[in-house]
């Protein structure tokens, strides 16, 4: 049989078999939007002699032909040898569940309304996108015959894939080890010691994204039993040999689609998480972020010991009253500027809440800390912030034994009342 290689350029071809002109013209665009080439013809005898001269990769025809119906056209072509694999879409005007129980038992892939193209323009789409798309990426195939090898890289290089060959699962493994790939084809029987099935299971016990590589086994049937054994062991899919061809690429595409959506999603997942874990105003981490990262934090800090400094600005709600929101943003935006070029990795500055910052200080002694908060009040004050004279007050207190989150805040919360207590623009410590 000869291979057609899905994809590889050339348009799909469609016979359509339509009376009436009107409907053969308005199909006929509808092909022509969707890049399909066609031919029509207006009965089931000349359809037939058109599929008989070359098959087509879709046959679209009306129930309602003149010299036949549409049904013992299909059952005639696919008797005759005229089909394969080609998709049969049937138009009738005819709403009525008998029409289309027969022409389903006829092999028909669809029907549709004459009444409601768009359903038919829709399906066409999406049907011509799906045979005719390209694929990327690096395919680890392993199988230890030569001429099957040779048929399965054809049709995959015909889709755009990169295809990579060996012989046996250890060759494989080592290959997929020291490379990138995007997915695994294995047959089951290999060169060496090992099945595809024990191929499989190594793939998936390798730590993180390469063991989640998706895998399409090939199998020359058998039993239910091993293919439900393949599919537990971690195969994703797989194809019945002798491979089809079209079979073989609708099932690596889907696969390398899928792959594809979930890597989208989890880019998508790992942007929401920066975005929700960072302030919009100042771009520091917010408190969500030291929430989440504090276990972490926590146990670091059990060995080489934490300091904790609540930063408050003095009279905040003054420059609001005063100069409005967006110049006691501006104010914010700077303070936050100063906290963040005082810290040095693995040293945090966080905007906790409104006006009222955090230092995370791992591994620094307090006189230290102590020292470095002295310094960030003097900067402040001679900063000038947004151009306004502005001071802030800082709480300090260091990670003791039992200490929890709230516990240590709170110390440095008491601090942070002393300061504003005893004037402000200054720093205490608990
Ligand atoms: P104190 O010296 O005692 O800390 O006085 P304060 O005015 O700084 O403190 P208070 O808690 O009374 O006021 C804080 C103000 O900060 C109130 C709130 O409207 C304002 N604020 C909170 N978040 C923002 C923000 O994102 N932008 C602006 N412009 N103002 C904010
Ligand atoms: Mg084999
Ligand atoms: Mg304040
Ligand atoms: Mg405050």
């Amino acid at each position: 049989r000869h291979v057609r290689v899905v994809g590889h350029g050339p348009l799909m071809k469609a016979l359509l078999v339509e009376p009436s002109t009107f409907l053969r013209t308005v199909i006929g665009s509808i092909f022509a939007r969707h890049n399909i080439a066609y031919d029509a013809v207006v009965n089931g005898e000349s359809a037939l002699a058109a599929l008989a001269e070359e098959r087509r990769d879709l046959l679209c025809f009306s129930f309602e032909l003149g010299d036949m119906r549409g049904t013992d056209l299909l059952r005639e072509a696919r008797q005759r040898g005229l089909l394969g694999l080609t998709t049969a879409l049937m138009l009738t005007s005819r709403r009525e569940r008998a029409v289309f129980a027969e022409a389903l038992a006829a092999g028909v892939s669809e029907c549709f309304l004459k009444s409601d193209l768009n359903s038919f323009e829709a399906y066409v789409e999406q049907w011509e996108k799906s045979v005719t798309r390209r694929l990327s990426g690096r395919v680890l195939l392993v199988e230890d015959s030569l001429t099957a090898a040779r048929f399965y890289r054809k049709v995959m290089s015909g889709l755009g894939l990169d295809v990579f060959w060996f012989k046996s699962a250890e060759d494989a493994i080592t290959s997929l080890a020291q490379q990138d790939y995007q997915i695994v084809v294995t047959d089951y029987v290999l060169d060496g010691f090992q099945t595809g099935l024990s191929l499989i299971r190594a793939v998936r016990s390798q730590p993180g994204k390469k063991g989640e590589i998706p895998i399409l086994a090939l199998s020359a049937l058998g039993s239910a039993s091993r293919r439900v054994d393949l599919l537990r062991a971690g195969a994703n899919d797989f194809v019945n040999k002798p491979v089809v061809a079209e079979e073989l690429a609708a099932r690596l595409g889907n696969l390398l689609t899928l792959r594809q959506l979930w890597e989208q999603l989890e880019a998508q997942h790992e942007l929401l998480k920066e975005v929700a874990l960072r302030d919009h105003l100042t771009s520091l981490h917010n408190r969500h972020y030291l929430h989440s990262a504090w276990p972490h934090t926590l146990a670091r800090a059990r060995q080489e010991g934490l300091v904790l400094a609540v930063v408050d600005v003095d009279h905040f709600k003054r420059v609001n009253d005063e100069y409005g929101h967006a110049r006691g943003d501006e104010v914010l935006i700077a303070i936050a500027d100063l906290l963040r070029a005082s810290c040095r990795l693995p040293q945090e500055a966080i905007r906790y809440g409104g006006e009222e910052f955090l230092l995370l200080l791992p591994a620094m002694p307090v006189a230290d800390a102590l020292r470095m908060a002295e310094e960030l009040c003097a900067q402040v004050a001679a900063s000038r912030p947004a151009g306004l004279q502005m001071t802030v007050s800082i709480g300090v207190s260091s990670l003791q034994e039992g200490d929890d989150f709230d516990r240590l805040f709170a110390r440095a919360d008491v601090a942070l009342y002393e300061c504003k207590q005893s004037g402000r623009n200054c720093v205490r410590q608990r």
